[in-house]
């Protein structure tokens, strides 16, 4: 498969060199040439395969051309032969309409570690074969670095240096990157915000005496993988809901627009969605593009649902260049505009494009502590916030009775506990296989807050790529 940039200048990539690239060089994001169909017989015949079976039958046409079927399914049998749970991604009734999926049984309880157990076990196949080494370096307020430590921890080829700002994350968050003890692994505490700490790494992407010697990567949510990963789920649960015969609608809580794109991939390759609900909190800044086309940034407001806290959804491009007629000079303009004034306009064809599948919702704590609240009373069920974003725009969507709704539960409750406990006056505990998280040892560096003090601590560790 071609992999081509969202700004259409970058090279055409394969699956392996995007995969390694992450951002394309022009500063887009890449994307499959055309979207691989299945018909409906086809997707028929997926039921009732596991889902390494699945995840290996949907990502095989992404991959094409740089891992054969075997390498493809003996990776699959790997990442998804290590969940928490035999299902990997249980579907959970709430009603008669409602369901949630459940995305957080991976080692750091967040939906993220479905798809970055992949993109580690990926690198490592495609730096073998090219006998490379990768420093990953990373800057996290809480999720992601976990999730990323969690996926690369004992690879041989891939080192990771995570910046989290000292004494600023929540101590489950930071339990679960420092109490990984391996090699390759490296907890950087910085005296500073966590905007520094991003601001460091930035730095160190630009800085000569770092990247001659290193090759360095970044584990964000733009690189393509992660979403092939993620488009998987949808398919394994529209199957045992009666798909692809019945449509299925979606609820899924957004920050990056990473998640719901997957939706909206799986959508393009022929399975029958009926809706896909985007779900923000008080940052709302797709919810605003997805009603009126006004996607224009503010500042952002901290919420209980920390994970969605953002300001602009880089995935977002991804949709604007597929339903806007792929045109990578007019999206180039049109990004420029938005860099310059942190506002722009959705095109007509943008906005009708995004209209027939998408629509959105966005909740404030009230209402997301009054889902969490439902979840409990009518479904004895423990839901964290996020997954009570949600559930809230599920339950105030406007559906047909017989379409199944889906909201996609992103954390573990647990995760959270501190405030789900405030919603629902229950105190969740972790699962068993990550229950001694206090008990474990943690080990990280105390850096001083300068750019300084971070780079020379990599420049001294990081063993040099080859290349
Ligand atoms: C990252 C994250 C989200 C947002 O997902 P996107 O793909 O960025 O839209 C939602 N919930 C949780 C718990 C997350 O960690």
């Amino acid at each position: 498969m071609d992999y081509i940039s969202t700004r259409g200048s970058a090279p055409t990539l394969d699956f392996e060199g995007a995969t390694l690239a992450g951002l394309a060089s022009d500063g887009g994001l890449y994307l499959p040439h055309e979207w691989p169909r299945l018909s409906l017989d086809e997707i028929r015949d997926l039921r009732g395969l596991s889902y390494a079976a699945l995840a290996a039958r949907i990502m095989r046409p992404f991959v094409a051309g740089s891992l054969t079927d075997d390498e493809l399914e003996a990776l699959c049998d790997k990442v998804y032969g290590d969940f928490g749970h035999a299902a990997v991604t249980p579907l959970v009734q709430l009603n008669e309409t409602h369901w949630l999926l459940e995305l957080f049984h991976g080692p750091t309880l967040a939906f993220k570690d479905v798809a970055l157990q992949m993109l580690g076990h990926l690198f490592e196949t495609f730096l073998e074969r090219r006998d490379e080494r990768l420093t990953i370096v990373g800057a996290t307020s809480g999720d992601t670095g976990s999730a990323a430590i969690n996926a690369v921890a004992g690879l041989d080829r891939v080192e990771i240096f995570m910046l989290h700002p000292h004494d600023r994350v929540s101590e489950v968050q930071r339990r679960q990157m420092t109490t990984v003890r391996a090699p390759n692994v490296h907890n950087l505490a910085i005296d500073g915000s966590f905007d520094d700490a991003q601001r460091h790494v930035k730095a160190m992407f630009a800085d000569e005496s770092v990247t001659k010697t290193l090759r360095v990567g970044a584990v964000n949510s733009i690189n393509w993988a992660r979403l092939m990963a993620q488009v998987v789920y949808y398919f394994y649960s529209a199957l045992q809901l009666g798909g692809p015969d019945r449509k299925v609608a979606y609820s899924v809580p957004t920050g990056n627009f990473g998640d719901v794109f997957a939706g909206y991939v799986a959508a393009q390759m022929g399975l029958p969605i009926e809706r896909l609900i985007v779900a923000t909190n008080v940052n709302d800044i797709l919810h605003r593009a997805l009603s009126d086309g006004d996607y224009s940034a503010g500042g952002v407001t901290a919420t209980i649902t920390p994970s969605m806290d953002i300001q602009v959804s880089s995935n977002f491009e991804r949709l604007l260049f597929d339903v806007g007629g792929r045109d990578g000079a007019a999206m180039t303009e049109q990004m420029r505009g938005f860099d310059a004034e942190k506002a722009m306009k959705l095109t007509n064809s943008q906005r009708g494009g995004a209209s027939a599948l998408f629509s959105s919702a966005r909740a404030d704590q009230d209402e997301t502590t009054r889902a969490m609240q439902w979840a409990y009373r009518n479904a004895a069920q423990v839901i964290d916030p996020h997954t009570g974003v949600g559930l809230h725009a599920a339950l105030a969507a406007d559906m047909a009775a017989h379409v199944p709704i889906v909201t996609l539960a992103t954390a573990h409750p647990a995760k959270f506990r501190d405030a789900v406990e405030r919603a629902v006056g229950v105190r969740p505990s972790l699962p068993q296989r990550v229950g001694d998280l206090f008990g474990r040892e943690e080990a990280f560096v105390e850096l001083p807050g300068d750019y300084d003090a971070a780079r020379d601590f990599v420049l001294e560790t990081a063993i040099p790529s080859a290349a």
